[in-house]
């Protein structure tokens, strides 16, 4: 599996990044994150992910395609 990657919004926020998606956190527990796709609710898709970024689960699939990311001087992501 390919790892995911924590990225952190020009906004400031932490996202996870996952085969172009990106994921906000809906709950962590000790071992792992559950995150879910940052359209929720109109899309259902999200994961699990232990403490090192590693997906251990998807559940659901993306209703839509993916957004291009680019990254700024800050090293912060901006999403279009
Ligand atoms: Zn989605």
């Amino acid at each position: 599996m390919v790892n995911a990657k924590i990225i952190t919004l020009i906004n400031g926020k932490k996202r996870l990044l996952y085969q172009s998606h990106t994921y906000f956190v809906r709950y962590e527990t000790k071992n792992e994150t559950r995150w879910s796709c940052s359209h929720f609710p109109k899309c259902k898709a999200s994961l699990y992910a232990n403490n090192n970024q590693i997906v251990t689960k998807i559940i659901g699939e993306h209703c839509h395609g993916t957004k291009k990311l680019y990254v700024s001087a800050t090293g912060h992501y901006v999403v279009y």
